[in-house]
């Protein structure tokens, strides 16, 4: 038994559309009914079909529910960050830099940071407990978008309660 997969769409915010887009093609959307945005179902550098759920064998026979399957950051082909992850990541940057709350060795550390705590990598633990010590600092600037980024090592780290 082989696993294959259905395909996802999602929009350009990040938003999940379906995640089986050749099983139920009456789900399909070309606009995001949340936000407006176009549709994707392929990454827009490489062409790869974004994952969708999984099949057991033969194209009927769902493994999981739908709505398990999560919206991917980064493609699983070349590694580029999807326009959501993109977004994300700028989005908080610009939140901590806005808040006032960075020292300078803080400021030239945020972007890398930030990009680590997206992932499950060596450095994730680090960049979090650094993020931790802004916070600590006075308010949880940008938690909300910070957490929506955050792989499961750094939202274990991250997880508050903050001032
Ligand atoms: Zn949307
Ligand atoms: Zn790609």
């Amino acid at each position: 038994m082989r696993d294959v997969y259905d395909v996802q769409q999602v929009c350009e915010n990040g938003h999940q559309i379906t995640s089986g887009f050749f099983m139920w093609p009456a789900e399909r959307k070309n606009f995001c009914e949340e936000c407006g945005a176009p549709t994707l179902t392929e990454c827009p550098k490489c062409g790869q079909e974004i994952q969708g759920s999984p099949f057991i064998e033969g194209p009927r026979k769902y493994k999981t529910l739908e709505s398990i399957v999560s919206v991917p950051k980064y493609c699983r082909n070349c590694g580029t960050p999807y326009s959501w992850t993109q977004k994300w990541i700028l989005t908080a940057i610009q939140i901590f830099r806005e808040s006032g709350n960075l020292n300078g060795n803080e400021e030239d550390t945020i972007e890398q940071d930030i990009e680590n705590i997206s992932k499950d990598i060596p450095e994730t633990e680090l960049s979090a407990n650094r993020i931790q010590r802004i916070w600590r600092k006075g308010k949880a600037v940008g938690y909300e978008v910070i957490m929506e980024l955050a792989s499961r090592t750094a939202a274990k780290i991250l997880k508050g309660p903050y001032p």
